[in-house]
């Protein structure tokens, strides 16, 4: 504690400080120019049902830079929130997965998929938010029903009630909500009741020791049960393991998104590797079976 607040202190003399101030503005720049030059590219990441299908993609930002070669949302979202930029950016991600949206919508294998776009609580509060969330759907010609926008807890700090009327007004076009990283952030679970929201996602610090940190199965199977009380769907992320998807399932968990089938990849790789990605829960189907004999 003490030394963390040493550390602290000293940043206030931190010589570097001018630099990073620096870096930070370079940083807002090249934002800026990524949008202009196209860098961005938007990586899916499937999202599978214990009915062993795909049922869709959460849809997660890279920035291919041109000399620093992909940069990944870690690394500028943050930036990209505290300057503004996160709303042209938002905008960009929301514009890119309707057009993919209603390019899918005329293949039989990918029709009936959904895509998941992360919203930040600033972009999220902007007057005109859910305008530009229709516009997009309209402009690509995509259905509503294929969007799904994950919110944080973080957005519900402040006026709770906007957000929900924005969620409804949302909801009856048709656009699905989830919540992600449920369980790290401070919302009350009241707010859980009002807000129309269709899936709980279980955050991976949660998955990741679900086999042997007690607490964190806990809080797991807590979310499972909530979620399937509630009538909310629930998808489990960062699963890493067969073990891990077994013991989620095993509590009621029916969905699930995570290294086990596959890391976030470009469009044409997503589009390609539909039977790959159900490789693991087939195994898994396969063990469970085994062990009933
Ligand atoms: P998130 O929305 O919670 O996304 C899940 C993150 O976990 C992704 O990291 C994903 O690659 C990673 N992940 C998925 N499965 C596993 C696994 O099995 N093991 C491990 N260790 N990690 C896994 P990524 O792509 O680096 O994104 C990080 C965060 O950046 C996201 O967390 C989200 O908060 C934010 N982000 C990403 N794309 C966007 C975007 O388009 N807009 C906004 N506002 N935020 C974004
Ligand atoms: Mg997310
Ligand atoms: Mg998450
Ligand atoms: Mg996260």
């Amino acid at each position: 504690q003490a030394k963390a607040a040493g550390r602290n202190t000293s940043r206030l003399f931190d010589p570097k400080t001018q630099a990073a101030v620096t870096l930070r503005a370079d940083l807002e720049a090249a934002l800026r120019t990524a949008l202009e030059e196209e860098q961005f590219v938007l990586y899916l990441q499937p999202q599978i049902s214990e009915d062993v299908r795909v049922t869709g993609a959460e849809a997660l930002i890279r920035w291919q830079h041109p000399t620093r070669g992909l940069v990944m949302p870690g690394e500028f979202i943050a930036v990209a929130e505290d300057c503004g930029m996160i709303v042209p950016i938002g905008n960009w991600v929301l514009n890119t997965a309707c057009k993919q949206l209603a390019l899918w919508a005329s293949q039989p294998a990918f029709a009936h998929m959904t895509i998941a776009v992360n919203v930040s609580a600033k972009q999220f509060h902007q007057h005109d938010f859910v305008e530009q969330v229709l516009d997009a759907l309209s402009r690509h010609g995509a259905h509503a029903s294929g969007l799904k926008i994950e919110i944080t807890e973080s957005m519900l700090i402040a006026n709770v009630d906007d957000v929900i009327v924005r969620m409804e007004e949302l909801q009856h076009h048709g656009v699905g909500f989830a919540m992600d990283d449920f369980g790290t952030g401070y919302s009350s679970l009241t707010y859980l009741k009002r807000l129309p929201l269709d899936v709980l996602k279980i955050d991976q610090s949660f998955v990741r020791d679900v086999l042997v940190d007690s607490n964190d199965a806990a809080i797991a199977n807590m979310i499972v049960a909530l979620a399937n009380s509630m009538g909310l769907s629930v998808i489990a992320e960062g699963v890493e393991t067969v073990e891990q998807m077994q013991h989620l399932a095993r509590h009621g968990c029916h969905a699930y998104q995570g290294y086990l089938f596959s890391k976030p990849v470009p469009v044409e790789r997503f589009e390609a590797s539909l039977a790959d990605f159900l490789k693991p829960l087939q195994q898994a189907a396969t063990l469970t079976h085994l062990k009933q004999l």
